[in-house]
């Protein structure tokens, strides 16, 4: 940012501008109290006002004394960016969120490629920025006018959305965040007839086996075709990204999608969520070791992949055991029943089916104990805390009588058992859930 300065028109200038680039607040209103008209200059070239040196600088205090100074915070450059498209270019979040409650407006599109500042945070992968301008659209008025939805998947020059961008760049962190926050997975970037790139064509072709991860487990169709006529697979082969084809390959086991489609996911709160979260990761990627084993392509272990779960069962060894496969703890509730199983267990529930595009709302999932909706769930709290709850849970065990077993029951156990080992496709849970149905 620092070589247009000597843009400046005057020596005066440039000094001013240098002390906003250099967060020099004292310099800055020393220079202001002789020539106030300094607040509203330009440099040269690239008309770079005081405000948007200071927030691609991240230099908050400044910028704080030029906005309470009633400099508009949607001051335009010469390629029509914003002061907080440059903060969230530099993945300067102080600036940014500044700037935000000045309410700088997040719908102003630059000249370069027609992009926002959302796009500008996917692209450059500051998840920090992209989390506070989405919390921003949630909260203005772009909600009430524009719809959160269509805000997080609106489009560039290109026809870009800021998903595709994340993937491109290789930014698994900001497609995760873009997908939780409603963006669409299979958006093409071409028209409405013309077939574009869908985002995992780019995560394909930037070979991020996290990115291709993330997407397939939100529901990336893999057969989806770009302009070229091509799918996925064919780009990462093309690209010789070995082990992101061997999961884009359409003869080889889909992963656990996440359940968005239903109500009780979306409601879901922080803690059950990331239990569910882990557990959908965790067995995608037992998954891919079984994929990837016959290829020359090993997986490295991620430092997080034994979090959580095991954690849990160390320091809860009182804890019940998953009544469906006698493997793993029981960390998730459902509210009304008060019936509890495994993490894993529960998203065998919920994702014997990938979730159909055209049918927005598959069937609810009922509780396989005692049949009833699940409405919504709930971590499961440790027994000897919360005695209404353990009260209501023992009323309920009593009601169910595990020894009898039911042949059903069984079948669904030794199902949801080999889930957890990850032996069987998707199709062979769905089955045991139609014998549980039967009486
Ligand atoms: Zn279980
Ligand atoms: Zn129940």
């Amino acid at each position: 940012m620092g070589q247009e300065l000597s843009c400046a028109r005057s020596s005066q200038e440039h000094e001013f501008f240098s002390a906003v680039q250099t967060g020099d607040l004292e310099a800055v209103e020393s220079a202001l109290r002789r020539d106030p008209d300094l607040l509203h200059q330009t440099t040269i070239y690239d008309r770079l006002s005081a405000l948007h040196i200071a927030a691609a600088n991240g230099r908050v205090e400044v910028l704080s004394m030029l906005l309470g100074r009633y400099v508009s915070p949607n001051v335009l450059n010469r390629n029509k960016q914003t002061p907080l498209m440059l903060a969230t270019i530099h993945g300067k979040i102080a600036c940014v969120r500044k700037l935000l409650q000045a309410e700088a407006n997040i719908l102003m599109f630059d000249s370069l490629h027609g992009r926002t500042c959302l796009h500008y945070a996917a692209y450059y992968g500051h998840s920090n920025c992209l989390q506070a301008i989405l919390s921003a659209a949630q909260s203005t008025s772009v909600a009430d006018s524009w719809g959160f939805a269509r805000f997080v998947n609106i489009r560039d020059g290109h026809g870009a959305t800021p998903l595709h961008l994340a993937a491109r760049q290789k930014r698994p962190n900001c497609v995760h965040i873009l997908l939780d926050s409603g963006a669409l997975v299979c958006a093409s970037t071409g028209g409405y007839s013309c077939p574009g790139s869908t985002p995992l064509h780019l995560a394909a072709r930037g070979g991020c086996l996290d990115c291709v991860r993330e997407l397939l487990a939100w529901g990336a169709d893999r057969l989806q075709r770009d302009a070229s006529g091509r799918i996925p697979y064919a780009v990462a082969v093309k690209r010789n990204h070995g082990a992101c084809a061997a999961l884009l390959d359409p003869t080889s086991a889909e992963p656990l999608v996440w359940p968005s489609p239903l109500k009780f996911i979306s409601e879901l709160d922080r803690d059950a969520k990331s239990l569910l979260e882990a557990a959908l990761m965790e067995a995608n990627r037992e998954r891919e070791k079984k994929i990837l084993k016959g290829t020359a392509y090993s997986l490295p272990s991620p430092a997080h992949s034994d979090d959580g779960i095991d954690d849990d069962i160390s320091e809860t060894s009182e804890s019940e055991l998953c009544c469906i496969c006698f493997d793993q703890i029981c960390t998730i509730e459902v509210q009304d029943c008060g019936h509890r199983m495994c993490a894993h267990c529960t998203l065998a529930l919920c994702c014997h089916n990938k979730p159909n595009p055209t049918t927005l709302c598959p069937p609810a999932p009922a509780c396989p104990f005692c049949r009833s909706n699940i409405a919504r769930l709930v971590v499961a709290k440790a027994k000897d805390e919360g005695d209404k709850g353990s009260s209501k849970l023992r009323r309920s065990r009593r009601s169910w009588n595990f020894s009898e077993g039911s042949s059903s029951f069984k079948g669904l156990s030794s199902a949801m058992g080999s889930f957890g080992k990850m032996g069987r496709g998707s199709g062979r849970i769905a089955d045991s859930n139609d014998m549980v149905d039967k009486p």
